[in-house]
């Protein structure tokens, strides 16, 4: 097996080590013997998106969000395409509010989106900022899993039919929601930086496992080989303690 990823605005959209979570991914699949592939895809790069088993977006600064906006609408057939055809698609943060509506920046300045989905982002008046350690409660496809992350956004994303999880500790889409990101089977987006995938084994299986599933339709979760996830579970237990969140 080989699981084909496309990063895309790499070279501009990796806050807060989203690069990790590629990192990861590459690691959780070799060592189960499935080959990984990764391509980049900058502005103005050419590239069939509907190629890949997986798309993904890392966060960025409003300036950066404005900067690749024109590329990436220009870009909305080719990933409609991609996900008709089971591309699985994880969003961080700034990618993940580019998949909605649109996005008032810091500075009021109204950014389109691709409008893939009915959420919107607003900084709003208040100008205030979402920053810090956040923990969630998932289900992923009847996989219940905590989710644990940093998030450090000024956009309060509204008007969010499947929220991927309830916040246990943090902010989450906007200050008092209770709920955050975005899960409907076919794209994950979060505001989970730090990155994602190290802190979360599962989640980086989940995503695998969904991303192989477009050439391997009949796959199970349960069929990913295990793996020793030790210094994972550590590294999370300790921040379940710190928030007094029972794991
Ligand atoms: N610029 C966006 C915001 O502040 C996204 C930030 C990010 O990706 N961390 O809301």
């Amino acid at each position: 097996m080989n699981l084909k990823v496309c990063w895309m605005y790499h070279d501009i959209m990796d806050l807060y080590g989203d690069k990790g979570n590629m990192m990861v991914l590459k690691k959780r699949c070799l060592d189960r013997g499935i080959d990984f592939t990764l391509d980049t895809c900058g502005i103005g790069q050419e590239r069939d998106l509907s190629d890949y088993d997986l798309i993904f977006l890392g966060g960025g600064a409003d300036k950066e969000q404005i900067s690749l906006i024109p590329d990436l609408l220009a870009r909305k057939e080719n990933i409609k395409k991609a996900m008709d055809e089971n591309t699985f698609i994880l969003l961080i943060c700034g990618g993940y509010q580019l998949f909605g509506q649109y996005y008032i920046a810091a500075d009021g300045q109204k950014i389109e989106g691709l409008k893939f989905y009915d959420y919107y982002t607003d900084t709003g008046a208040q100008k205030s900022r979402c920053i810090g350690n956040i923990v969630i409660d998932a289900n992923l496809d009847g996989i219940q899993t905590k989710i644990v992350g940093f998030e450090n956004h000024g956009g309060q994303t509204l008007n969010v039919s499947k929220p991927l999880g309830k916040v246990l500790y943090g902010c989450g889409n906007s200050f008092d929601s209770g709920f955050e990101g975005f899960y409907d089977g076919k794209i994950l987006g979060t505001y989970l930086h730090g990155p994602l995938l190290p802190k979360n084994p599962v989640v980086a299986d989940f995503v695998i496992y969904k991303a192989l599933k477009k050439r391997n339709p009949n796959l199970k979760f349960e069929d990913l080989k295990p793996l020793d996830s030790g210094f994972e579970s550590k590294a999370r237990q300790t921040l379940f303690d710190r928030f007094h969140i029972e794991n």
